[in-house]
């Protein structure tokens, strides 16, 4: 902007000026950051135009902050973006574009994005020539500042900008990219739009004076106003007196997580600790058990432990739920498999000194380093381990891993993404610890777990895959020389065994689709379905599916290849759909295993069902069921 422009603009007036919708909707979204206490905390200043003077991030306007590098009546403003929405300095000013328009929304994640980079300390305030960052760095810093707004639910990004990122830290992830290439989905993904959006400049205040730590503010503030936040949530003080309301030990455990342990911070404050003495004792629920589903870990009100144990004890039931250990079982021993996730998460703990480990619980040092599905196979291969009745907080011979909700809930009221809540609170927690160098290191087999949750979520038909994998059993063909091979005819003076598959497996390595067939199932996602199904049985030798057709009545297809499916669908009527007959009818087949595994596809519009055996749905993607579903739910894109 030359300077004439801006001197007329001046002389229009300040009111004129507020009232166009650029900056209007500017004005919202810095106010809505600016709601946010720790970026608040941080004491930036957000500058839009030159001559309006400067705004101070905590929304006051007024002169400059001490030391600033110019002041704001200058009008300088060089060092906003040219085309993105905003870039900050390592003066803790951020310059936003002038005159672009955005939605508030985005303003809000530009300015919260260039805050993170002051709070993260990318843009830390040292005297001397300073070097800015590459694009490596930048792209990197970017990112983790991104993938941290991701969980910290602060504004909006601009269109076209990743919804995932990668796991690892700024340090990793840019010596990853300078090895492979920056992918071009990260290579922009900063506030300033292709340009870099931190600016290093060399600090001038004051001889004998300090520059500002910024990293040490941020982590402080978030700090103090998680825990006023959760305090005042948790009704832990009188919201006319401030006065604090005196607390019981485990709530002291929940709320030292949330203000003190950020690695499981997130996480906590999303917890619902049930102290209900009845409750436990009618559950067998010596000290502690959690539900993951719900949120809630229960816990036996009438057992006296320290501070410090129930600290470990909530640590444990954390763990539990946010790394699904109830889901990740599969069709492994429930109880043994919640056995080898005390012994990891206990070990976890122990070398992370959180709390003090109750008496009682699992713990052997052999047993470091190993994962949980590790640990199981060592357990599984010990009868004598077997025989004994090892305690979980739950108690002897009990796991502390439950299944389902305590307490009956509406199931409208169940949260919608679970594994989001998850993956982000512990995502976020580990971005936080590890960007505090007073933490230690954390174990490096959590860490691996984090960042293995943190990755993108497999398409649903590699977790159908996985999913089969999982229940269907493998088919053993047999090898012989008296069926000739289905590559004989390449090489006739070679005799090849062919692989032929015994009736006894072909019964016995199957499973079950019940397909809805009502008409309003979109027919090129069925397609997809069917083609991912034949696809997997082709790859895995599973020979037949029992396939029942379904609207307002089943028709028993009986076994077919799961190549011919899609051939057979006809469309039958469209007088609404029934389901359930259709699964009673394979739960009933006598030629039907009974371990087998059934897999639902509809596109919602059903009946509410109960499936007893092992099940799976296959719905379209944004296609919601009518009921909560117990088996997994496969979206077909
Ligand atoms: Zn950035
Ligand atoms: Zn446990």
């Amino acid at each position: 902007m030359s300077r004439t422009n801006r001197a007329g603009r001046r002389g229009k007036g300040k009111a004129e000026r507020r009232d166009d919708p650029a900056t209007r909707a500017f004005s919202a979204g810095l106010a809505k950051a600016m709601q946010n206490p720790a970026l608040r905390a941080l004491d930036a200043r957000v500058l839009r135009t030159g001559g309006t003077g400067g705004t101070r991030a905590d929304g006051s306007r007024g002169a400059g902050a001490a030391g600033a590098v110019y002041s704001a009546d200058t009008g300088e403003n060089s060092r906003a973006p040219a085309h993105g929405l905003a870039r900050v300095d390592s003066y803790g000013t951020v310059h936003a574009h002038p005159t672009r328009r955005a939605e508030p929304a985005e303003w809000t994640w530009a300015v919260a994005h260039c805050l993170l980079h002051l709070g993260f300390g990318h843009a830390p305030a040292a005297r001397g020539e300073r070097t800015q960052p590459d694009r490596y760095e930048q792209a990197a810093r970017c990112a983790v500042v991104n993938r941290f707004l991701v969980s910290f639910g602060t504004g909006r990004p601009p269109a076209g900008l990743p919804e995932q990122y990668p796991g690892g830290t700024e340090e990793e992830l840019a010596a990853r990219w300078r090895r492979d290439g920056i992918p071009a989905e990260y290579e922009h993904c900063g506030a300033a739009g292709g340009e870099p959006d931190v600016l290093l400049l060399p600090w001038d205040g004051w001889p004998g004076t300090a520059p500002p730590d910024w990293q040490q503010a941020f982590a402080h503030a978030l700090t103090r106003t998680m825990s006023a936040a959760m305090e005042v949530a948790g009704g832990r003080r009188d919201s006319l007196t401030g006065a604090r309301v005196p607390r019981r030990p485990w709530e002291r455990a929940l709320e030292w997580f949330v203000s003190s342990y950020p690695l499981l911070g997130g996480v906590a404050a999303g917890m619902t600790v049930v102290a209900d003495a009845e409750l436990a004792r009618a559950h067998d629920i010596s000290v502690a058990a959690v539900d993951a589903a719900a949120g809630e870990i229960y816990i036996n009100p009438l057992k006296d432990h320290t501070d410090e144990e129930w600290r470990f004890i909530l640590g444990h039931e954390m763990l539990h739920a946010a790394l699904r250990h109830g889901e990740r079982r599969g069709a492994r021993d429930p109880y043994l498999f919640n056995i080898a996730a005390d012994f990891v998460v206990n070990g976890w703990l122990l070398e992370m000194g959180v709390g003090e480990m109750p008496p009682g619980l699992l713990y052997d040092p052999r047993l470091a380093g190993l994962s949980t599905e590790e640990v199981y196979d060592r357990l599984a291969a010990d009868l004598r381990v077997q025989r004994r009745r090892l305690a979980t907080p739950r108690g002897r011979g009990l796991g502390d891993v439950l299944g389902e909700p305590l307490v009956p809930r509406d199931p409208a009221a169940a949260y919608t993404d679970l594994d989001e809540f998850y993956r982000r609170g512990l995502q976020r927690g580990l971005d936080l610890h590890e960007r505090d160098p007073d933490r230690g290191l954390l174990p490096a087999g959590l860490v691996e777990e984090i960042r293995a949750l943190a990755q993108p979520p497999l398409p649903w038909d590699a977790r159908l895959a996985r999913w089969f994998d999982e229940f269907v059993p493998r088919a053993e063909p047999v090898r012989t020389f008296a069926r000739p091979a289905r590559r004989q005819a390449a090489t006739p003076d070679i005799p090849r065994a062919g692989r032929y598959f015994p009736p006894e497996e072909i019964a016995r390595c199957t499973f079950g689709v019940v397909l809805d067939t009502s008409g309003s199932m979109n027919r090129t996602l069925l397609g997809k379905a069917l083609g991912a199904i034949a696809s997997y049985a082709e790859a895995r030798d599973v020979p037949a599916a029992r396939v029942v057709f379904c609207d307002a009545r089943p028709y028993d297809a009986g076994y077919l290849p799961a190549t011919e499916i899609a051939g057979r669908v006809r469309v039958r009527g469209r007088g609404g759909t029934e389901l359930q007959p259709g699964v009673d009818l394979l739960e009933r087949a006598d030629d039907f295993p009974r371990a087998a595994p059934v897999l639902v596809i509809t596109d919602g519009r059903c009946d509410v069902l109960r499936v007893r055996r092992e099940h799976a749905y296959l719905v379209p993607a944004g296609a919601s069921l009518p009921f909560v579903a117990r088996g997994p739910v496969f979206r077909v894109r």
